[in-house]
């Protein structure tokens, strides 16, 4: 028999700093049908990241040939460095009939939007405004400062995109902002189901 199941693509964007690491985290812990895609990086590993399991850590070299031997579903420049989806991690998690979680830019979201074949669902997530942006990437200590003001500059670009997104949640209290998605994960559900 057929499986005619297709697995949720479900889509996390946000300025950094907005909460969605903590959101990706909270979403793969409490809803084991998810597994969280790992991406190629070209970004310098930070202390508290584990190659493989936060991004699989590489050479530029490394990237751009995965880029001409198509390897990436999506990939785009951010901030200097090279951020992609491989094909092969992808097709791995559905094999093994799991939903996908993305942790992703505009970029990526709206490549993998012209694939129509895929059950996706995107969410925009923002801070609740942007001093309190500003407040989070410096307390959370780990970029230096003209990294912040590159991420901050990228805030407004970002924003602009987040009209493309199925929804649009803000970030003001973790737990209701939690909330919502579960809600739109399953209202989502429902309606393909
Ligand atoms: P960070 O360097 O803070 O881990 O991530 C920077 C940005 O890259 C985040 O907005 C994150 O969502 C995005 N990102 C991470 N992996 C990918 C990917 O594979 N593709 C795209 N397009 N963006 C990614």
């Amino acid at each position: 028999m057929h499986n005619t199941y297709k697995p949720l693509m479900l889509v996390l964007s946000s300025p950094s700093g907005a909460g969605k690491t903590t959101l990706t985290k909270k979403i793969q812990e409490t809803d084991n049908s998810f597994k969280v895609s790992v991406s190629h990086t070209t970004r310098k590993i930070r202390p508290n990241e584990v190659d493989g399991i936060d991004y699989n850590f590489v050479s530029m070299e490394k990237f751009k040939k995965l880029i001409q031997d198509n390897a990436f579903y999506e990939y785009a420049k951010i901030f200097d460095n090279y951020y992609g989806t491989s094909k092969s991690s992808i097709n791995s998690i559905i094999e093994k009939g799991y939903n996908v979680l993305f942790d992703i830019d505009w970029q990526g979201a709206e490549q993998l939007t012209s694939h129509k074949e895929l059950n996706l669902l995107k969410i925009f997530i923002l801070p609740p405004n942007i001093e309190e942006l500003k407040k989070r990437l410096i307390s959370r200590n780990q970029d230096d400062k003209s990294a912040i003001e590159k991420r901050l500059a990228a805030y407004t670009i970002d924003v602009m995109h987040s009209k493309d997104y199925d929804h649009v949640i803000i970030n003001d209290k973790i737990e209701i902002c939690f909330n919502k998605i579960k809600e739109i994960i399953s209202t989502h559900l429902k309606k393909k189901n």
